[in-house]
């Protein structure tokens, strides 16, 4: 069985679901333990996409971009992190170029680490260091002191990579703009390669949305973050970074990779626990005509030992539907604001331009808030700053 066209390459995302302390704020797929099971879980990976070869017929496909993400991938060893990164590789055809991205924890690392990392076949390293003030680090519950976020991006630029990642975090309780603008300057000043600034998000099933969720006035977070998120572009468009996706920004010739993949709707494998991955609509026979997305069991133990029995972890999967398969190609072209919805590619997958498809196109261009470019459709400045309701009312 065939997914798709063998020659179109793909991406492989790793979830690596472990962390030395779980923080209050975070909702992702991610437990904290004392010893990291590196062996077991490398073997997993490996053997979970052996059995994706023989079973989706994907063998000898290229390969552009592995992600390593998590949790917290940097607390497995470099020896452990090559054995994945080559195990990966050596079941496609990789590009020359490919980017090797992984995820780090300024709290989990030093040079010796990064050189072993970069001697391991990474090519990209993604740095949460979520602030530089160490006020606000502590409120996000985070091991590391600000002075430790600095010196992991000198340290992996020292030890040789060449496309840093720097992760920032604004609307934290307590977190006034001064600090904001304060963290955005050591950021620049830090010159990574690339810079992804998040708005806090309180789910509900964390300990932050029982400390501030209930009792936030909402609408006055809301402005608060419209201004620090304004704040960002200002900062970091004027430093010289392309404001390339809602949340991302990057120096010429340093968007990530991996993450536009995702963003464009390419193909992708996800390995590990609770990874999602998708399997657009080519090919016309499998997967179904409109995509398939399937995902992982999210618990690691039970992943481990579902791979170590049967080879899968599958925890369901589902096709959209073509109208849900045209919202989503949409809403994940918005988010590309260099780029808009693709018409052509658009046309191409669904027989009609996206403003035959969405009929409210017209009244947000009015509004100011889209941009029509030929027939390509992009989110204005002016849309960028209230990207979330755009995307709901799309
Ligand atoms: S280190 Fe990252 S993944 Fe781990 S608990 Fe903290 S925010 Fe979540």
């Amino acid at each position: 069985m065939t997914i798709m066209n063998e020659k179109d390459p793909l991406g492989v995302y790793a979830h690596i679901p472990y962390c030395a302390s779980k923080c209050p704020y975070c909702s992702f797929n991610s437990a904290a333990v004392i010893a990291v099971p590196e062996v077991r879980y490398t073997n997993c990976i490996l053997n979970e996409l052996d059995c994706y070869l023989e079973k989706d017929g994907i063998g000898g496909r290229g390969l552009e971009s592995i992600y390593i993400g998590g949790g917290t991938p940097s607390l497995f060893s470099p020896p452990a992190i090559g054995r994945m990164v080559d195990g990966i590789k050596t079941r496609f055809v990789p590009s020359p170029d490919i980017e090797t991205t992984l995820e780090v924890n300024p709290d989990s690392v030093d040079a010796l680490r990064f050189e072993g990392y970069l001697a391991a076949g990474v090519t990209r390293v993604s740095i949460g260091a979520q602030s530089f003030d160490d006020a606000v680090l502590k409120t996000l519950g985070r091991r590391h002191p600000a002075s430790k976020a600095v010196s992991a991006v000198k340290d992996a630029k020292a030890a040789g990579f060449e496309n840093v990642g720097v992760d920032l975090i604004f609307g934290v309780p307590g977190q006034g703009m001064a600090s904001w603008k304060a963290a955005l300057t050591v950021a620049v000043e830090l010159r990574p390669q690339h810079i992804s600034v998040y708005g806090l998000t309180m789910e509900e099933d964390t300990p932050f949305y029982s400390l501030y969720g209930k009792s936030r006035d909402r609408a006055a977070v809301e402005e608060r973050e419209a201004q620090m998120y304004e704040t960002a572009l200002g900062v970091l468009k004027g430093a010289g970074y392309l404001h390339y996706e809602i949340s991302n920004f990057a120096l010429p010739g340093f968007m990530s990779r991996g993450n536009r993949r995702y963003w464009l709707g390419g193909d992708y494998i996800g390995l590990g626990a609770g990874a999602h991955s998708f399997f657009s609509s080519q090919g016309g026979q499998y997967p179904p005509k409109w995509g398939l997305r399937r995902w992982n069991t999210a618990d690691a133990v039970s992943y481990m030992e579902s791979i170590e029995a049967k080879g899968v972890a599958t925890d369901g999967s589902e096709s959209p539907t073509e109208t849900e398969a045209r919202t989503e190609a949409a809403l994940l072209g918005l988010r590309m604001l260099d780029t808009g919805i693709d018409a052509e590619a658009f046309k191409a997958r669904f027989g009609v331009y996206p403003s035959a498809a969405f009929h409210n196109i017209e009244a947000f261009e009015k509004e100011g808030l889209l941009l029509l470019r030929g027939e390509d459709v992009l989110l204005t400045h002016k849309g960028a700053l209230i990207s979330n309701e755009i995307l709901y009312r799309f």
